[in-house]
């Protein structure tokens, strides 16, 4: 079966962090026996310096082909003065809007020694392995009306959250089926004791309990799920949530991990899906060949889980990294008693560490 993989280097550490993933997507393939056909393409700054867009044609009916989307990252200073049509974020919200990608997924899991570096106790954050569901492309960030109107020292601003039924329904279940292959437990988050739409949302996700008996599920209110977070993020399994509430509690989780260059995600929808590390371009660090690989690495681990369906191979690749932490690290997560190692030295130690070990059978009870 042959698979088609467009790679978006985009900007700065971009193309850094991609070069490595993309070392571990070939030979990952190979483990897996698939074909793939890979195709470069670019986004960001540096498709509007060559072609004006942030997003050309050719490379939005290149993601439209693909099976499925490695991006790097987008921006830089040099790009923050232009029209808001033209900056290099607005490339990659287009791309996710074309492509209809409603389901953010962020796991935030603490890689054994790498426990150390969240600032949370030790015994809080070790074992924590939970994932945030965000819906996407609707809520506040989209509905409207959405303005600021009057004149200066009388202006109103307003925004809108809205959902239909039907946009709650298709998220909610994306919870319920990603719950199923982990733990069995899905937390609905909302604010239903304040907003109407979070109280539709309750109900949609009541009902569509009904059609997975086998799922766990709870609600709670944003403020407590981030109290929740904090407090005691192992008692969390697979939370689902909206927009405005996901943007946030994906953050709050992630930080419970430690480091950003760290962070895989996934963006899917009915047809597409599009995988890229949380951070961004990191101006700052490019060129020194020092950042952090492994948030790319590890979304390269979350495409064989969702779009090739093979969850032996993220298991394989997430196993190779954590060996590959126990002695080497990047800079933003050294401590005195790893090697310190560059973003294409990392890649190339999880690539001995995969392609040497056998694929891992899956423990019994374990999270697929
Ligand atoms: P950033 O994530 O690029 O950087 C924040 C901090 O984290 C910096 O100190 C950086 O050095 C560090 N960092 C980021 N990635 C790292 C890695 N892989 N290894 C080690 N350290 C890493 O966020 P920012 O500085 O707010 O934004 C920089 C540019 O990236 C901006 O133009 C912003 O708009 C863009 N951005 C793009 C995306 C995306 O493409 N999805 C996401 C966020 C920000």
């Amino acid at each position: 079966m042959t698979k088609r993989v467009l790679i978006l280097p985009g900007d700065f550490v971009g193309p850094e962090v991609t070069a490595q993933a993309l070392k571990i997507l070939l030979a990952a393939a190979d483990m897996a026996g698939i074909e793939l056909e890979t195709e470069e393409a670019s986004i960001g700054g540096g498709a509007y310096e060559e072609h004006g867009s942030p997003l050309p044609e050719h490379t939005l009916e290149a993601a439209r082909r693909a099976d499925a989307i490695l991006l790097g990252a987008v921006g830089g200073p040099q790009w923050d003065a232009l029209p808001m049509d033209s900056k290099p974020e607005k490339g990659l919200l287009r791309l996710r809007e074309e492509l209809d990608l409603y389901a953010n997924l962020r796991p935030a899991r603490i890689y054994g020694d790498l426990v150390d570096a969240s600032t949370l106790k030790k015994e809080i954050v070790e074992g924590t392995d939970l994932m945030v569901i965000r819906e996407l492309t609707g809520g506040i960030y989209f509905g409207k009306p959405r303005e600021i109107v009057g004149s200066e020292g009388r202006r109103t601003a307003r925004n809108t959250m809205v959902y239909s039924e039907s946009e709650i329904e298709r998220i909610v279940r994306v919870g319920f089926d990603i719950a199923s292959k982990r733990g069995k437990r899905l937390c609905s988050v909302d604010k239903s004791n304040v907003l109407e739409v979070s109280v539709l949302w309750r109900d949609v996700a009541r009902r569509v309990s009904q059609d997975f008996p086998q799922i766990a599920l709870e609600h709670l209110y944003v403020d407590n799920a981030a109290m929740q977070l904090v407090r005691d993020p192992k008692q969390f399994d697979t939370i689902v949530t909206g927009n405005l509430f996901g943007d946030i509690l994906s953050d709050v989780a992630a930080m419970l991990t430690g480091s950003i260059g760290m962070l895989p995600s996934a963006s899917l929808g009915e047809n597409h899906a599009l995988y890229e590390p949380v951070h961004g371009s990191a101006p700052d660090i490019a060129g020194k060949d020092v950042a952090n690989p492994l948030a790319a690495i590890l979304s390269i681990g979350m495409m064989f889980r969702y779009t090739f369906d093979r969850a032996d191979i993220e298991d394989a690749i997430v196993s190779a990294v954590t060996e590959v932490l126990s002695t080497h690290r990047t800079p933003d997560i050294h401590t005195g008693k790893t090697r310190l190692a560059g973003c294409s030295e990392m890649g190339e130690l999880v690539l001995n560490a995969l392609t040497r070990a056998p694929l891992p059978r899956p423990a019994v009870g374990s999270k697929p």
